[in-house]
Protein backbone atom coordinates (compact mmCIF):
# COMPACT_ATOMS: atom_id res chain seq x y z
CA UNK A 1 0.00 0.00 0.00
CA UNK A 2 1.34 3.49 -0.39
CA UNK A 3 1.99 5.41 2.18
CA UNK A 4 2.39 9.09 2.51
CA UNK A 5 5.87 9.88 3.70
CA UNK A 6 6.72 13.77 3.59
CA UNK A 7 5.48 16.14 6.58
CA UNK A 8 1.98 15.33 8.24
CA UNK A 9 1.50 19.14 8.65
CA UNK A 10 2.28 19.84 5.20
CA UNK A 11 -0.92 18.14 4.45
CA UNK A 12 -2.98 20.63 6.93
CA UNK A 13 -1.44 23.44 4.95
CA UNK A 14 -2.15 21.84 1.38
CA UNK A 15 -5.93 21.45 2.65
CA UNK A 16 -6.20 25.21 3.91
CA UNK A 17 -7.35 23.61 7.37
CA UNK A 18 -6.39 21.19 10.34
CA UNK A 19 -6.62 18.26 10.07
CA UNK A 20 -5.57 16.83 13.54
CA UNK A 21 -2.97 14.38 12.36
CA UNK A 22 -0.63 14.95 15.48
CA UNK A 23 -2.27 14.40 18.24
CA UNK A 24 -2.10 16.65 21.24
CA UNK A 25 0.51 19.15 19.19
CA UNK A 26 -2.42 19.87 16.89
CA UNK A 27 -4.19 21.70 20.16
CA UNK A 28 -1.26 23.39 21.08
CA UNK A 29 0.63 26.53 19.91
CA UNK A 30 2.96 24.58 18.18
CA UNK A 31 1.12 23.55 15.60
CA UNK A 32 2.48 24.37 12.25
CA UNK A 33 -0.43 25.42 10.70
CA UNK A 34 -1.01 28.07 13.35
CA UNK A 35 2.82 29.24 12.84
CA UNK A 36 2.16 29.12 9.01
CA UNK A 37 -0.92 28.28 7.07
CA UNK A 38 0.39 29.14 3.36
CA UNK A 39 0.33 26.30 1.32
CA UNK A 40 3.41 24.36 0.85
CA UNK A 41 6.00 24.58 -1.78
CA UNK A 42 7.84 27.66 -3.57
CA UNK A 43 5.44 29.47 -4.72
CA UNK A 44 2.86 28.42 -1.69
CA UNK A 45 2.88 32.06 -0.32
CA UNK A 46 2.21 33.62 -3.90
CA UNK A 47 -1.45 35.03 -4.43
CA UNK A 48 -3.51 31.79 -4.97
CA UNK A 49 -5.32 31.74 -8.06
CA UNK A 50 -9.14 31.46 -8.24
CA UNK A 51 -10.18 27.63 -7.90
CA UNK A 52 -12.20 26.25 -10.48
CA UNK A 53 -15.25 24.03 -9.21
CA UNK A 54 -13.26 21.13 -10.32
CA UNK A 55 -10.46 22.16 -7.88
CA UNK A 56 -12.90 23.01 -5.14
CA UNK A 57 -14.41 19.61 -5.55
CA UNK A 58 -11.16 17.71 -5.45
CA UNK A 59 -9.47 19.89 -2.16
CA UNK A 60 -12.74 18.85 -0.12
CA UNK A 61 -12.28 15.17 -1.25
CA UNK A 62 -8.47 15.12 -0.59
CA UNK A 63 -9.23 16.84 2.92
CA UNK A 64 -11.54 14.45 3.81
CA UNK A 65 -9.40 11.51 2.62
CA UNK A 66 -6.85 13.14 4.59
CA UNK A 67 -7.99 13.64 7.73
CA UNK A 68 -9.29 9.99 8.08
CA UNK A 69 -6.01 8.48 6.49
CA UNK A 70 -7.78 6.93 4.00
CA UNK A 71 -6.20 5.45 0.33
CA UNK A 72 -8.01 7.07 -2.54
CA UNK A 73 -9.07 3.47 -4.12
CA UNK A 74 -10.89 2.59 -0.68
CA UNK A 75 -12.45 6.29 -0.51
CA UNK A 76 -13.90 5.25 -3.49
CA UNK A 77 -15.73 2.46 -2.63
CA UNK A 78 -16.82 3.91 0.45
CA UNK A 79 -18.55 6.68 -2.07
CA UNK A 80 -19.53 3.40 -4.31
CA UNK A 81 -21.45 1.77 -0.87
CA UNK A 82 -22.58 5.15 0.31
CA UNK A 83 -24.31 5.78 -3.06
CA UNK A 84 -25.86 2.77 -3.10
CA UNK A 85 -27.40 2.97 0.61
CA UNK A 86 -30.79 4.47 1.61
CA UNK A 87 -30.46 8.29 2.48
CA UNK A 88 -28.11 11.52 1.36
CA UNK A 89 -24.78 9.95 -0.25
CA UNK A 90 -22.39 12.56 1.23
CA UNK A 91 -23.75 11.60 5.07
CA UNK A 92 -23.60 7.76 4.23
CA UNK A 93 -19.78 8.32 3.10
CA UNK A 94 -19.03 9.87 5.98
CA UNK A 95 -21.07 7.57 8.27
CA UNK A 96 -18.43 4.89 6.65
CA UNK A 97 -15.39 6.74 7.45
CA UNK A 98 -16.53 7.08 10.65
CA UNK A 99 -17.63 3.66 11.71
CA UNK A 100 -13.79 2.66 10.42
CA UNK A 101 -12.13 0.53 14.01
CA UNK A 102 -9.21 2.70 13.47
CA UNK A 103 -10.98 6.31 13.67
CA UNK A 104 -13.18 4.39 16.57
CA UNK A 105 -10.41 3.56 18.55
CA UNK A 106 -8.98 7.60 17.92
CA UNK A 107 -12.48 8.76 19.32
CA UNK A 108 -12.69 6.43 22.16
CA UNK A 109 -9.46 8.20 23.16
CA UNK A 110 -7.22 4.50 22.79
CA UNK A 111 -5.09 6.53 20.43
CA UNK A 112 -4.28 10.19 20.37
CA UNK A 113 -4.04 10.80 16.74
CA UNK A 114 -5.77 8.44 13.71
CA UNK A 115 -2.43 7.42 12.71
CA UNK A 116 -1.73 5.69 16.16
CA UNK A 117 -4.83 4.32 16.57
CA UNK A 118 -4.24 2.80 13.08
CA UNK A 119 -1.57 1.09 14.52
CA UNK A 120 -2.61 0.28 17.79
CA UNK A 121 -5.58 -1.66 15.91
CA UNK A 122 -2.57 -3.38 13.06
CA UNK A 123 -0.05 -4.30 15.64
CA UNK A 124 -3.11 -6.19 17.95
CA UNK A 125 -3.55 -4.12 20.24
CA UNK A 126 -8.01 -4.10 19.50
CA UNK A 127 -10.66 -6.47 20.40
CA UNK A 128 -14.24 -6.42 18.45
CA UNK A 129 -16.91 -8.20 20.74
CA UNK A 130 -13.85 -10.57 22.51
CA UNK A 131 -11.84 -11.06 19.08
CA UNK A 132 -8.66 -9.84 17.90
CA UNK A 133 -9.47 -7.58 14.52
CA UNK A 134 -6.42 -5.97 13.09
CA UNK A 135 -8.10 -4.72 10.28
CA UNK A 136 -8.36 -0.72 10.59
CA UNK A 137 -10.71 -0.06 7.63
CA UNK A 138 -12.87 -3.08 9.80
CA UNK A 139 -16.69 -1.17 9.80
CA UNK A 140 -18.32 -1.29 13.07
CA UNK A 141 -21.89 -1.59 13.76
CA UNK A 142 -24.06 -0.81 17.19
CA UNK A 143 -23.94 -2.87 19.73
CA UNK A 144 -20.53 -3.59 19.01
CA UNK A 145 -18.32 -3.49 22.00
CA UNK A 146 -14.35 -2.33 20.78
CA UNK A 147 -11.47 -3.06 24.14
CA UNK A 148 -8.25 -3.29 24.45
CA UNK A 149 -6.63 -6.39 25.10
CA UNK A 150 -5.96 -7.62 28.09
CA UNK A 151 -2.48 -8.56 27.57
CA UNK A 152 -2.13 -4.94 26.19
CA UNK A 153 -3.96 -2.90 29.06
CA UNK A 154 -0.79 -2.27 30.91
CA UNK A 155 0.70 -0.28 27.88
CA UNK A 156 1.94 3.33 28.98
CA UNK A 157 0.12 4.86 26.18
CA UNK A 158 -3.25 3.47 27.64
CA UNK A 159 -2.25 5.21 31.32
CA UNK A 160 -3.83 8.80 31.16
CA UNK A 161 -7.03 7.26 29.81
CA UNK A 162 -7.06 5.39 32.84
CA UNK A 163 -6.77 7.42 35.16
CA UNK A 164 -8.32 10.54 33.84
CA UNK A 165 -11.45 9.02 32.10
CA UNK A 166 -12.78 10.12 28.97
CA UNK A 167 -12.37 14.33 27.66
CA UNK A 168 -15.93 16.23 26.76
CA UNK A 169 -14.60 15.16 23.06
CA UNK A 170 -16.56 12.07 23.13
CA UNK A 171 -19.38 11.78 20.51
CA UNK A 172 -22.61 10.60 21.52
CA UNK A 173 -22.64 7.15 19.12
CA UNK A 174 -20.47 5.77 21.48
CA UNK A 175 -19.51 5.43 25.27
CA UNK A 176 -16.23 4.62 27.22
CA UNK A 177 -15.85 2.77 30.30
CA UNK A 178 -12.34 4.05 30.59
CA UNK A 179 -11.84 2.13 33.83
CA UNK A 180 -11.92 -0.82 31.90
CA UNK A 181 -10.75 0.43 28.52
CA UNK A 182 -14.12 -0.69 26.77
CA UNK A 183 -16.34 1.14 23.95
CA UNK A 184 -19.59 0.52 23.20
CA UNK A 185 -20.70 1.82 19.39
CA UNK A 186 -24.27 2.92 20.86
CA UNK A 187 -26.05 3.94 17.51
CA UNK A 188 -24.94 4.83 13.69
CA UNK A 189 -23.36 8.53 13.36
CA UNK A 190 -25.46 10.69 12.23
CA UNK A 191 -24.11 13.99 10.17
CA UNK A 192 -23.64 16.36 13.37
CA UNK A 193 -21.93 13.73 15.34
CA UNK A 194 -19.02 14.50 12.96
CA UNK A 195 -16.99 17.40 13.82
CA UNK A 196 -14.95 17.57 10.54
CA UNK A 197 -16.10 20.72 8.67
CA UNK A 198 -16.20 18.85 5.38
CA UNK A 199 -18.90 20.09 2.47
CA UNK A 200 -19.48 16.04 1.40
CA UNK A 201 -21.48 17.23 -1.43
CA UNK A 202 -18.34 18.73 -3.24
CA UNK A 203 -17.29 14.83 -2.67
CA UNK A 204 -20.42 13.60 -4.39
CA UNK A 205 -19.95 16.03 -6.70
CA UNK A 206 -16.39 15.53 -7.59
CA UNK A 207 -16.89 11.68 -7.80
CA UNK A 208 -20.44 11.96 -9.77
CA UNK A 209 -19.04 14.12 -12.73
FE1 LIG B 1 -2.15 19.79 11.27
FE2 LIG B 1 -1.79 18.88 13.72
FE3 LIG B 1 0.33 19.55 12.21
FE4 LIG B 1 -1.33 21.41 13.23
S1 LIG B 1 0.03 20.04 14.36
S2 LIG B 1 -0.53 21.33 11.15
S3 LIG B 1 -3.33 20.37 13.05
S4 LIG B 1 -1.13 17.88 11.83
Amino acid sequence: MARYTDSVCRQCRREGAKLFLKGERCYSAKCAFVKRSTPPGQHGQARQRKQSNYGIQLREKQKCRRAYGIQESQFRKYYDMASNMRGVTGENMLALCERRLDNVVYRLAFGASRAMARQLVTHGHITVDGNKVDIPSYIVKPGQVISVRNSSRDMECFKALREQGADGKMPKWLSLDADNLKGTVEALPQRDDIDLSIEEHLIVEFYSR
